[in-house]
């Protein structure tokens, strides 16, 4: 995604302030529609029908028509893409768009000359009733894009984005082979003995953040000082996402670039970083450590980074079956859990290899998607039934390519891979808790 800073006059965002919440508005009321659903009843309205609905409203809401119908049309088009996102499997059921949080709206039917450039850094584009908005040309702007993105973060920093796939990076066409092994305390191990992190902030920086968040805890609720206590921690925490989102740009064009195949774990983020307070039914186990790996896998970008791969090195990447990876050896293709003697370090109880544990699991990873594992198939046993599966070679095949720019991990793993892995996540976590 080719995101841009967008520098908007006061009178600008004004107006941008008011199409943010048409949208939000829109979107929310078919939030609230597809709420009343049960099972049994007359389908909540698609798209179409809800487009009919929303031109009605706008006669009759003078603040309504006041805004544009582009963004309020987009929002219902939002909703039901996320709608259907929902239903495939790969996103969350959408939920109420928040003030402060959730601010943007989506500008469709963009012509060529609606994008202009001023000068060697600054550019123009053309927002419905608007007008021209100026924006840092940080880089090239992609050209024939027919849609662009406005967004306000919490920090308050407005951007631009306009919707398109990148171009492929080319391989090096050499038959090299990588895999990926994304963890928590190292966000990326690969073969190569590479142990790549994720950015995060400066010891310096968290504890600036920490502290203002002990004094958000103090503060009165609608308070000036709670205002300006929330606007300093969002510029914090934005300036650390921008970090970790320069990150996977890098990483995974350098990636694309290095390698003609690249192997990685077929793991359903979304799933896995679940709610951990669960339902009211089945309520979670273990729950401020699973919302504290919830937010470490999510601080380690897993979804953007396999998101941005496939994209880059689109038909290049081989997804293979989690099962095992961390247990097996690399060497000699033993599974045994005492093999993995620390959250660090790997030692085979059979053949005395020893190495980082991320790195041996990605040598697996490199090795089942070559196929190799077939050779040590059936000599072993199983160690705890169902979850400890053996892992299936997968043939490096054509692996799908996403359709959509926002899609999360497209494919779903089963249910007990999922499982293996979150319980022996939080394994993990417990562990480096207990021994610090
Ligand atoms: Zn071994």
């Amino acid at each position: 995604m080719s995101r841009y800073r967008l520098r908007p006059t006061s009178a600008q965002v004004n107006v941008m302030l008011e199409h943010c919440r048409h949208a939000r508005f829109v979107w929310n009321l078919a939030v609230e529609q597809h709420g009343h659903w049960r099972p049994g009843r007359r389908a909540a309205p698609a798209f179409i029908e809800q487009c009919r609905q929303l031109s009605e409203a706008r006669a009759e809401s003078p603040w309504l028509r006041t805004g544009s119908a582009v963004v309020q049309q987009q929002a219902l088009r939002d909703f039901s893409r996320s709608l259907a996102n929902f239903f495939n499997g790969t996103h969350g059921r959408p939920t109420w768009r928040k003030a402060g949080r959730h601010e943007g709206f989506r500008i469709v039917g963009v012509k060529p000359d609606d994008v202009r450039r001023l000068s060697r850094r600054t550019g123009e584009v053309k927002i419905p009733k608007v007008g021209w908005v100026r924006f840092c040309w940080s880089r090239a702007v992609p050209e024939g894009a027919r849609s662009f993105r406005v967004t306000c973060d919490r920090a308050g920093r407005w951007h631009l984005a306009f919707a398109h796939i990148p171009h492929p990076v080319r391989g090096p066409a050499d038959g090299s082979s990588v895999g990926v092994d994304r963890g928590v305390t190292v966000s990326a191990a690969l073969c190569t003995a590479e142990l790549l992190c994720a950015p995060r902030l400066s010891r310096k920086e968290a504890e600036r953040l920490s502290r203002l968040q002990r004094r958000l805890t103090r503060s009165r609720s609608g308070s000036r000082r709670r205002t300006k206590l929330k606007a300093h921690i969002a510029r914090l925490e934005a300036r650390a996402a921008d970090r970790r989102r320069d990150w996977v740009e890098q990483v995974t064009t350098d990636l694309a670039r290095r390698f003609d195949r690249i192997a990685l774990e077929d793991l359903n983020v979304m799933a896995m970083t679940r709610s951990a307070r669960g339902t009211r039914a089945a309520p979670g186990r273990n729950v401020s450590q699973k919302s504290g790996l919830n937010k470490a896998i999510r601080n380690s970008m897993w979804g953007a980074f396999a998101r941005r791969l496939e994209q880059k090195a689109a038909g290049r990447i081989v997804r293979v079956d989690p099962g095992f990876t961390s247990q097996r050896c690399s060497e000699c293709g033993i599974v045994d859990r005492k093999s993995r003697e620390s959250q660090a370090r790997f030692r085979c109880q059979s053949c005395g290899y020893t190495d980082n544990a991320d790195v041996n699991a990605a040598r697996n990873i490199c090795v089942i998607a070559a196929g190799h594992a077939v050779a040590v198939r059936g000599a072993l046993q199983p160690l705890g039934g169902a979850m400890n599966r053996e892992p299936q070679p997968d043939p490096p095949g054509q692996p799908e390519i996403p359709a959509d720019v926002d899609g999360e991990d497209a494919k779903t793993t089963s249910a007990d891979i999922r499982a293996h892995e979150v319980r022996s996540l939080i394994d993990q976590t417990i562990r480096n808790e207990t021994q610090p």
